[in-house]
């Protein structure tokens, strides 16, 4: 560019200043523009801290309800729960009866309302009216009620053995101790009288009296008796003699002998046979399975050698030890150990196991078998611990005859022996399982086997031992016919042999 190309100086100025004019609103544009954007930018964060916070809130406002929805399923939860418990204890009462009916001996035995006949959820019953149905004497007064057995001149019901016994039972008023041939008892509640009544808890009569029997349908409770000879289980010691075979001088008598008598040493297996009158044939059982691989155990070759009777009047030796135990198969897999029995009894129980399961039969298992000297007296021990701790008035003499009532004292157990077990298939060992087809099977076919049922109904008072069904003792094939075809019970065959 040459000088004459330059603008006039004049208009040189103008444009200085036009262009600081120029300068100044592009600037200030530039201002506004830079001021716009800030102002975007802001307007953007507080959007996004608006968003923020809302988020925020909504997480406050959801948290708050979570805990609310948890708070109200708690209590729902522990109202459920209340209502359910209430629901139980009501449901699990004695069906809450209106009155319970009663029958003693095919005779009317009155009723009694719920509140009577159950204290303290104790069923219980009029003892008054059974011993009239039984035809015992009230000979008590108003704070104590005595009940005797009378010998019957007319040689009726009360005392057919003819021993001339004087058996009684003493309830008080208000008392949990009554006294069974003047030996005392505890009593699940306190007897009650009445007028003429005598409320005590029914299982009195399971558990001290013998050939009667107790059973309760819905509301009614039936006592029949089933055996005119013994009433009680616990005997006077003055009354022992008449007693047959199997007597209860372990039990311990009024003149507080406790000492179980003279231990006859080791089993069984004396030379000599038994005489029978005459040798009964014993038939040859059919099986379905194949067992004749355990016919020797069945029916073993020392048929007397299995014979040993252990009982209250025929102790065992402390020191008795079976060599031969052997782990019973079908013992019953709950976790419990497996129980042991004498090899010979063993096996033949597999064989009869092996046959109840073909017939059908697969629920039934051993509980209990072999039992050592050591071990029947800790729980003897223990029962009576209890009975003295939850009634402190009783002498050790008086507790120990309340525990021999259901635990046998030690020696006096046949579970020493490793020639017995028990089994069913109940969760635990209970009277119920005669109503059930095993039972049923077991008293039609143990004998093949060479297994007796030792403590049968009906003979409570030979053996002292109510009702087992689950007990089963082994004296092989050809004495457990011999029993099953009698009918008889242990203790009385082997006194029909002379034993
Ligand atoms: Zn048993």
């Amino acid at each position: 560019m040459n000088r004459n190309t330059r603008p006039p100086e004049s208009s040189d100025g103008a444009r200085r200043v036009n262009n600081s004019a120029d300068y100044a609103r592009r600037r200030a544009a530039y201002a506004r523009a830079q001021e716009q954007k800030a102002e975007a930018a802001r307007q953007r964060a507080r959007e996004k801290e608006r968003r923020r916070e809302n988020r925020r809130r909504a997480g406050r406002v959801f948290l708050g309800r979570l805990l609310v929805g948890v708070l109200i399923f708690l209590v729902l939860a522990a109202v459920a729960a209340v209502a359910f418990w209430i629901h139980f204890q009501h449901t699990s009462a004695p069906q809450e009866p209106v009155s319970v009916r009663y029958s003693f001996c095919g005779t009317d035995g009155g009723t009694l309302e719920e509140a009577s006949a159950y204290r303290g959820g104790v069923l219980c019953l009029d003892f008054a009216r059974l011993a009239a149905a039984l035809r015992m004497t009230n000979v008590g007064d108003g704070e104590e009620m005595r009940f005797v057995v009378r010998p019957d001149a007319s040689g009726g019901t009360t005392d057919s053995a003819g021993t001339g016994r004087d058996e009684d039972v003493v309830f008080r008023d208000g008392s949990d101790v009554a006294e069974v041939n003047g030996q005392a008892v505890r009593l699940a509640v306190p007897a009650l009288f009445g007028e003429d009544s005598c409320l005590i808890p029914a299982a009195f009569v399971t558990r001290y009296m013998c050939g009667v029997t107790l059973t309760q349908k819905g509301n009614t409770v039936t006592v029949e008796r089933t055996d005119a000879d013994t009433l009680f289980l616990l005997q006077r010691a003055d009354a022992l003699s008449p007693i047959p075979e199997g007597d209860y001088s372990g039990l311990g008598g009024e003149t507080g002998q406790t000492d179980p008598p003279t231990p006859v040493t080791d089993p069984p297996a004396e030379p000599d046979p038994p005489s029978p009158p005459e040798e009964p044939s014993v038939p040859t059982p059919t099986f379905t399975a194949d067992l004749s691989a355990y016919e020797q155990y069945m029916d073993p070759a020392d048929r007397d050698g299995y014979l040993i009777l252990v009982n209250n009047s025929s102790t065992i030796d402390a020191s008795y030890l079976p060599t031969d135990l052997t782990d019973v198969a079908d013992t019953r897999k709950d976790g419990r150990n497996t129980q042991k029995m004498r090899l010979t009894a063993e096996k033949a129980l597999e064989a009869m196991y092996i046959e109840m399961r073909v017939c059908g039969i697969t629920d039934v298992s051993v509980t209990s078998a072999y039992r050592s000297y050591e071990y029947q007296t800790t729980l003897f021990n223990m029962y009576t611990q209890n009975e003295m701790a939850a009634n402190p008035s009783l002498t050790l003499a008086q507790a120990q005859a309340i525990t021999a009532t259901y635990s046998a004292r030690p020696g006096t157990s046949e579970h020493q022996t490793g020639l017995c077990c028990d089994m069913h298939n109940l969760p635990s060992a209970d009277q119920r399982f005669a109503q059930t087809e095993a039972y049923r099977w077991l008293s039609e076919n143990a004998w093949k086997f060479g297994f007796i049922l030792r403590f049968p109904e009906n003979k409570e008072s030979v053996t002292g031992i109510s009702f087992e069904p689950w007990h089963y003792r082994y004296v092989g094939r050809y004495h457990a016919y011999a029993i099953h075809e009698a009918g008889l019970c242990l203790e009385e065959y082997l006194a029909q042999l002379g034993r």
